[in-house]
C-alpha cells in the first residue's frame, strides 16, 4: 500500500517548491484549496518529514481515506445547502422516491415541511434495475421539485446520473450521487467541479474505506461540501432489503469531518422499518435522514413498499427529538 504524506500550508498562495527535490520525479504532488486552507499530498511518502516554515501540518496516512478523514481537518465540516446547514442537529430530507406525480404538488410540500422536513428530496432521472421500468420524468419531473421547494420555502435534492444534464439542474440546492454511481468516477468529478454541494451514497458494494475515498473524488477538485450518506450494503443478509451499516455510521461520525446522512428506506424495502432504522441511525450520530415520503405511496411508481406518509414522517420527526433529548445529543 504506497503511504500518503498530507500537508496544510500556512500561506494559502505558498509554493510546492520545497516539496519537489532535485531529481526526484517519482514522487507525484497535489496541491488542493479546501475549506480555505492549501492541503498538499505527495505520494509515495518516504516517511521522511519535512522542515520548512510553510507548513502548518503533516502527517504521514497509510489509507486511502485521506481528505475526508479528521487526520488532518479535526472540527466537523458544516455543508450549506441553501440556508439549512447540515452538521446542525439533524437535517430531514423527505419526499417521493420518483416524482410520479403532478397534481396538488404545493399542497403536498408544505405538508412535507409541517411534517418535519427541511429539504425536499425528488427523483427525476431515475436508476433502475430494469431499462421497462419507470425511468423518470426527466427535466419535467425536476420542474415540479423546484415548484414543491419555492412553494414551502425549502431547498430541494435530487439524483444526477449523467453529467451532461447538468443543465437542467438549475435551482437544484444539492446533487445527489446515486448509490449505483459511487465510484462513476468521472460523474463524481464533474459533478464536484459544479460546485454545488454534493450528497454522496454509499456504493451497496463498497467497504467503508471505498466509501470514504469516493468522498476524496470530490473534495480533490475542491469543493468540500459533500454529505456522506450510508443507504445500506448487500450482504448475505435478507432479512432487509439491504443492510444498513449503522457501525459505519458510527465510525464515520469519529473518523471523517463531513457530516453524515443515513437513509432508512432503502434497506428497509418496506415502510414499517423505516422508523426504526432511522432512528438507529440517529443513535448512531447521523446528522441527516434521507426519507421517502409519497402522497399516495402504494400508487407509486417506483418504490411502493417502502414509501412513507407525511402522517408517519411526522411521527418520525417527533421520534427523533424525544430519542435526541433522550440520548443528551
Ligand atoms: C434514491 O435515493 O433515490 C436512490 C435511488 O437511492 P440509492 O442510490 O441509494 O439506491
Ligand atoms: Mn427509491
Amino acid at each position: 500500500m504506497v503511504k500518503y504524506r498530507i500537508f496544510v500550508l500556512k500561506n494559502n498562495s505558498a509554493s510546492t517548491e520545497f516539496l519537489e527535490a532535485p531529481g526526484n520525479d517519482t514522487v507525484s504532488i497535489r496541491k488542493i484549496q479546501l475549506y480555505g486552507k492549501t492541503v498538499v499530498l505527495m505520494w509515495p511518502d518516504s516517511g521522511q518529514a519535512f522542515s520548512h516554515p510553510d507548513i502548518e501540518f503533516q502527517t504521514s496516512v497509510d489509507s486511502e481515506f485521506i481528505l475526508s478523514s479528521r487526520i488532518w481537518k479535526q472540527e466537523d465540516t458544516m455543508v450549506n445547502v441553501r440556508d439549512v446547514e447540515v452538521g446542525h442537529d439533524v437535517t430531514v430530507a423527505a419526499g417521493p422516491c420518483s416524482i410520479d406525480f403532478d397534481e396538488n404538488v404545493e399542497d403536498f410540500a408544505i405538508e412535507l415541511k409541517r411534517a418535519g422536513a427541511n429539504i425536499i428530496r425528488g427523483g427525476a432521472y431515475k436508476p433502475r434495475t430494469s431499462p421497462f421500468s419507470f425511468q423518470g420524468k426527466g427535466s419535467e419531473g425536476l420542474d415540479i421539485l423546484r415548484k414543491m421547494g419555492e412553494a414551502a420555502d425549502l431547498p430541494i435534492v435530487s439524483e444526477i446520473l449523467d453529467s451532461d444534464n447538468i443543465g437542467n439542474f438549475n435551482g437544484v440546492d444539492l446533487l445527489q450521487i446515486g448509490s449505483r454511481n459511487a465510484q462513476n468516477f468521472q460523474l463524481l468529478r464533474k459533478v464536484a467541479r459544479d460546485g454545488r454541494p454534493v450528497l454522496l451514497k454509499r456504493g451497496m458494494g463498497n467497504t467503508y474505506t471505498e466509501w470514504m475515498a469516493t468522498a476524496d473524488y470530490v473534495l480533490s477538485e475542491g469543493n468540500g461540501s459533500v454529505i456522506i450518506c450510508e443507504r445500506g450494503i448487500r450482504t448475505f443478509e435478507n432479512a432487509t432489503r439491504f443492510t444498513l451499516d449503522v457501525g459505519s455510521i458510527a465510525r464515520a461520525k469519529k473518523e471523517s469531518h463531513l457530516p453524515v446522512c443515513a437513509d432508512p428506506s432503502h434497506p428497509a424495502g418496506r415502510r414499517d422499518l423505516v422508523m426504526p432504522l432511522a432512528l438507529s441511525s440517529v443513535a448512531a450520530g447521523s446528522d441527516m435522514l434521507l426519507v421517502e415520503v409519497h402522497p399516495s405511496p402504494e400508487n407509486a411508481l417506483s418504490d411502493a413498499q417502502q414509501q412513507i406518509t407525511v402522517d408517519d414522517l411526522k411521527k418520525l420527526t417527533d421520534a427523533i427529538k424525544s430519542l435526541r433529548k433522550a440520548i443528551k445529543v
